[in-house]
């Protein structure tokens, strides 16, 4: 099977690139993730060609941010934003892209910012070569190496991994019908992230009569943004209720109330997401229903990813 793909910043592998030499070796990327997922690593910063080690670069606030290295004065924004256009033929096949922190290239937000005046800085830049990334590729689930310790942002990336790797096939063969399907696998991912979205969504997708590429485009960057929120407890509560109700006619009375105390359970953080997902996932082989059995909120990622256990 071809393993999907994703992007990471090379220091993120350990490879050691960074300006003192070092690398950021990322446990889950390296030793979970690439079970999955072939990571494919790209260091801007030794891209444009600064050697290894560097002197560090940092970002300052001219009229537009900068890129500057302050030891010798040299700028290498526009360096770094092109080789995000330069790699952009390999971005595209990418699902998501896991970005080292706090790097005036690559970090994804809160990076130092500098008055070049004052020499004071703010937590409020994007790294270049990422902020091109991001323009590139509105839809493109991005992630930060340290935001992926907590389990909640790191279950939530990988999701949206997986979602849009689902969207980049389907768009080979972009027609209505196709993207229906689509959306009809999204719909209870979107409820339990995004409610308002998930209405607005079906509401557009259900009212276009032809599905141009314009359409399509502003459709993914919003249902990726709509993923981007974490699932509440409670909203998730509502998918599993409203799943609940697809077995009414199948389960006796006592198993019908087990699984509404499972799901209650979970819902006052007695038990974790997995015991009434398991429960479902069972009655579903024993009671098939295609509708749930295509929607990837059940199964979003391999199972083995344990991406579910800690919520
Ligand atoms: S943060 Fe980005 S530019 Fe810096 S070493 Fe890592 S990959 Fe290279």
């Amino acid at each position: 099977m071809v393993k999907l793909k994703v992007g990471i910043s090379s220091c993120l592998m350990g490879d050691e690139v960074r300006f003192d030499g070092g690398h950021k070796k990322s446990a889950f990327c390296v030793d979970e993730l690439s079970r999955h997922i072939q990571l494919v690593r790209f260091c801007p910063e030794v891209g444009i060609g600064m050697p290894v080690p560097r002197p560090t670069i940092r970002l300052e606030q001219h009229s537009r941010v900068q890129a500057v290295v302050p030891k010798t004065g040299q700028n290498v924004t526009s360096e770094l934003a092109s080789f995000a256009d330069k790699v952009q033929v390999k971005v595209d096949e990418l699902s998501g892209y896991v970005l080292c922190a706090k790097s005036p290239s690559c970090g994804m937000e809160r990076v130092k910012l500098y008055d070049p005046e004052t020499g004071h800085a703010q937590k409020a830049g994007m790294g270049i070569f990422a902020a091109r990334l991001k323009a590139n590729n509105p839809a493109l689930p991005l992630e930060e190496d340290g935001r992926l310790n907590d389990p909640h942002l790191r279950e939530n990336f990988v999701m949206r991994v997986y979602v849009f790797s689902q969207w980049k096939e389907m768009m080979q063969k972009l027609t209505k019908h196709q993207l229906l399907q689509f959306h009809q696998r999204c719909k209870l991912l979107l409820l339990a992230h995004n409610q308002q979205s998930y209405r607005e969504l079906g509401k557009r997708v259900g009212e276009k009569e032809v599905i141009d590429e314009k359409f399509a485009e502003q459709y993914i960057v919003d249902v990726m943004d709509a993923l981007s929120k974490p699932a509440s407890r409670k909203n998730h509560t509502n998918v599993l209720q409203h799943i609940q109700g697809y077995f009414k006619a199948d389960l006796a009375h006592e198993r019908r109330e087990e699984l509404s105390d499972i799901i209650l359970q979970y819902h006052d953080g007695i038990l974790p997401l997995m015991s009434p997902l398991t429960l479902i996932r069972h009655y579903l082989r024993e009671f098939p229903k295609e509708y749930l059995e295509g929607q990837w909120y059940l199964t979003p990622y391999p199972d083995d990813l344990k991406l579910r256990y800690g919520l």
